[in-house]
């Protein structure tokens, strides 16, 4: 995808603060983090979501991935949260498939805290 920003990233076009890196997936820390940890881990080739065709071998990596920051930040023990907003109603506004990897404080018990 020429004009997606995260292809850019994943290819190092575009500067961003690598977490983490696998063979298929790549870690960054997210330009406008919403706590105190905020990562966005996704592939590294193009998918515009999670229902878009992702191989079992990428979904491996990115959830490897996933655990690696969470080592790396320091989560593990205290948890984290994980979301893949998909779509217009989740207010996707990036159309290549990423999670964010939320931590660092208490994100209370709503989903959307
Ligand atoms: P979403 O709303 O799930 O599509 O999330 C897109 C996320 O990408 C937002 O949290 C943005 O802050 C983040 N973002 C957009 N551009 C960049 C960038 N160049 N580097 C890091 N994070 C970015
Ligand atoms: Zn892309």
């Amino acid at each position: 995808m020429d004009d997606c920003i995260f292809c850019k990233i994943a290819a190092g076009e575009i500067p961003s603060t690598v977490v983490y890196e696998n063979d298929r997936a790549i870690a960054i820390e997210d330009l406008n983090p919403q706590a105190p940890v905020h990562v966005l881990v996704m592939p590294k080739t193009h998918h515009a979501n999670i229902l878009d065709g992702v191989e079992a071998d990428e979904l491996a990596a990115l959830v490897e991935a996933i655990g690696e920051v969470a080592k790396a930040k320091g989560l593990e023990e205290r948890g984290f949260r994980v979301i893949a907003n998909t779509g217009a109603d989740a207010g996707q506004t990036v159309d290549h498939l990423h999670v964010h990897v939320l931590g660092g404080r208490e994100l209370g018990e709503g989903l959307l805290a």
